[in-house]
């Protein structure tokens, strides 16, 4: 069965890496607590674009750095920070066991995604991955989906699951591809502007791999 999972906040604490490396790299530059704060804000969960943010904290602190250089402490230093719960990596495992078939969906950059993977270590443990830069296409639209079906030698028509934290993107765009799907709440009210809702909703990831794993 194919189980497709999207990566920042889901496979990963993304919000947790990114204050993690906040929290520490920005007093190592001179900055304050409150920009701490202030980074934290401008990241907006990591949908600001890189190269803007960058080059805002480069501003923000007065660092003598390029901005080139700054994108690439700021991609490495999420990298280095990268947070997330191993009992995530052991329900991977066990979905595979059984003979589900994790293919990750992201949106972001090839390079960043992939860094991220293997510094978890879950490209060893999934069929493969989907990233949108590389695949030139982005969630919600179907096509990203579909190529996550293939990358595990499947298709859509074939049923599935999505498991995503982000309403529009991971569950509604899921929903629309004909999959089923497990909302990662994060704490959040389900948005009751859209029209479509998950099929499921979680606390945590491993927690809702699990889930499936016991009752497709
Ligand atoms: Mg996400």
């Amino acid at each position: 069965m194919l189980l497709l999972i999207d990566l920042d906040n889901t496979l990963i604490d993304r919000t947790g890496s990114f204050r993690s490396w906040a929290t520490q790299w920005i007093p190592a530059q001179g900055g304050s607590a409150e920009d701490v704060s202030w980074a934290i804000e401008a990241d907006r969960d990591g949908y600001e674009p890189r190269p803007r943010l960058a080059e805002r904290i480069r501003e923000r602190l007065h660092l003598a750095v390029s901005p080139e250089q700054m994108l690439v402490d700021l991609r490495a230093g999420l990298v280095e920070h990268l947070k997330f719960d191993p009992q995530v990596g052991a329900a991977l495992s066990s979905a595979v066991a059984a003979g589900w078939s994790p293919v990750v969906v992201t949106n972001g950059t090839v390079r960043q995604q992939e860094a991220k993977l293997r510094r978890a270590g879950f490209d060893q443990l999934v069929a493969g991955w989907v990233i949108s830069e590389g695949a030139g296409v982005r969630k919600p639209d179907r096509r990203i989906f579909e190529l996550g079906a293939e990358a595990a030698g499947l298709s859509l028509a074939d049923g599935g699951w999505m498991l995503g934290d982000h309403p529009e993107y991971d569950i509604a765009g899921a929903a629309r591809a004909g999959l089923q799907t497990v909302w990662l709440h994060l704490g959040r009210p389900w948005p009751e502007d859209l029209p479509i809702r998950p099929t499921r909703i979680a606390d945590d990831c491993a927690g809702a791999i699990r889930g499936l794993l016991h009752a497709p």
